[in-house]
């Protein structure tokens, strides 16, 4: 699923990325590439359509174009947009009663769409989760749902409620007795689909809700039905009432349209997506996630807050100057390896940028050696850090000391200042170097 959307995506996300400069007309290129993988995707006119007009505006302030890194900035901005339009953050998981009295889920949905398949996954995780369930077949219309239940029921070993009788709504009223009197703390009711929609179908689910009175009511949208998923979604909400969506059949090859148009269009949260055909093929769905794998980028996303979180463009300008004036301390460079640390381990941060794990090696950023030179930094009074000449051979003696490490590493660390502030004074007269620099120092 995905695979074209996500293709382009990812090359949009790789042209963009750690680029210094973008302009308007960029982000208009961009979003019309994207305009047009969305609708490629099969995803409802109207909810691309809304899609890009929020990140097109949110894109185009001022705040990204002149950020420091406005390619990323922008990245992060379509994949907030495609959080938004898979639902909310988190996980919408099921609202059960508790575990002393009856709940119910009602199962709704196409012939074909995957309800029987289904109820058995829901029961399955149900069951792991230690609560007591039992499984209803009403389907009655399908010849074979109530046998396929029975043996999906075996497989996961609950009881499968059935009767001689082709009245769900009679079904429904004898299960809900039984539960209560056996204490089920859950039953998952099958019910009938038609290949299409109908009057008659509308009307016997409805009775069948009146008489359960469901906590959760999900609709099980077939994935590989696209646009149509969504219509007939949206005919379930006001008809009967749907409290989520099961997206069946995620792991096809589809382009995906479905999944992200339902959560815009019919407002109700996709809770899980059916990956597979077997009884534990169900997962919860996360919006973020597949966000993340829609956009092709891993964790370039996390990246990116990471760096938002610890770097700023004020702090970057501020820097800019005190390096053109060549006023850059030792106070300001402890201050960049607070940043860096801040981001959290290198090998983390390695892990999180595409190709990067094989490029730079671990022994190329030595953490160690970081640390030592903070504590070195930090065992200099205020005055020492402003200004390393007055760093004599009994000052360096004591701040070895106070350090724990040895007068040779305090001057490795003077000597590599040293350097450090003699490359700034180069390139001080260079924007592009400059640029450059920032970024190699993390800002
Ligand atoms: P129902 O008519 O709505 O009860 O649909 P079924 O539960 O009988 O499912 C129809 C077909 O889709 C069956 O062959 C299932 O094995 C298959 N199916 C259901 N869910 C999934 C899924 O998540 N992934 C895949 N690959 N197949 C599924």
């Amino acid at each position: 699923m995905f695979d074209s959307i996500s293709d382009k995506f990812s090359s949009i996300a790789r042209s963009f990325s750690g680029r210094s400069k973008i302009t308007e007309k960029n982000i208009q290129e961009a979003v019309e590439d994207i305009k047009v993988a969305l609708l490629d995707a099969d995803v409802n006119l109207r909810v691309v359509r809304r899609f890009i007009n929020r990140t097109m505006e949110e894109a185009t302030g001022e705040t990204v174009l002149k950020s420091v890194n406005p390619g990323q900035q922008f990245i992060k901005i379509v994949y907030d947009r495609m959080v938004d339009l898979l639902g909310d953050q988190e996980n919408q998981g099921l609202t059960l009663k508790g575990p002393d009295t009856t709940s119910v889920i009602l199962l709704m949905g196409l012939q074909g769409s995957g309800k029987t398949t289904t109820a058995a996954k829901l029961a399955l995780r149900l069951k792991k989760e230690g609560r007591r369930v039992m499984l209803v077949a009403a389907d009655l219309v399908r010849p074979a749902a109530v046998l396929q239940l029975q043996v999906l029921g075996e497989q996961v070993g609950v009881p499968v409620h059935t009767e001689e009788t082709k009245d769900p709504v009679k079904v429904a009223k004898s299960a809900l007795k039984r539960a209560k009197k056996e204490q089920y703390d859950v039953m998952i009711v099958d019910t009938s689909g038609r290949m299409h929609l109908d009057e008659i179908l509308m009307k016997e689910i409805t009775r069948v809700s009146d008489v359960l009175k469901p906590d959760e009511t999900l609709f099980v949208a077939d994935a590989m039905t696209g646009q149509q998923a969504v219509t007939i979604a949206k005919e379930f909400e006001s008809s009967v009432g749907i409290s989520g969506v099961v997206l069946s059949k995620f792991d096809s090859d589809t382009r995906g349209g479905a999944a992200l148009s339902l959560r815009s269009i019919v407002g109700k949260p996709i809770k899980f997506i059916g990956v597979g055909e077997k009884i534990s093929d169900l997962d919860p769905f996360y919006p973020d996630r597949i966000a993340s794998r829609i956009l092709g980028m891993g964790d370039v996303v996390s990246l990116v807050e990471k760096a938002q979180e610890t770097i700023d463009a004020e702090e970057a300008e501020r820097m800019q100057k005190k390096m053109s004036k060549n006023t850059f301390d030792l106070q300001d460079y402890l201050d960049q390896l607070d940043r860096v640390n801040k981001m959290g381990s290198v090998d983390k941060i390695l892990d999180m940028i595409p190709g990067a794990k094989g490029a730079v090696s671990e022994e190329d950023i030595d953490t160690s050696e970081m640390k030592r030179e903070k504590a070195i930094i930090q065992s200099m009074t205020y005055a020492e850090r402003e200004n390393y000449r007055i760093l004599g051979p009994t000052r360096r003696k004591r701040i070895a000391r106070g350090s724990g490490t040895s007068v040779y590493d305090v001057n490795r660390l003077l000597k590599k200042f040293e350097k450090m502030r003699l490359m700034m004074k180069k390139v001080s007269r260079n924007k592009n170097y400059q640029a450059q620099m920032m970024k190699n120092l993390g800002l």
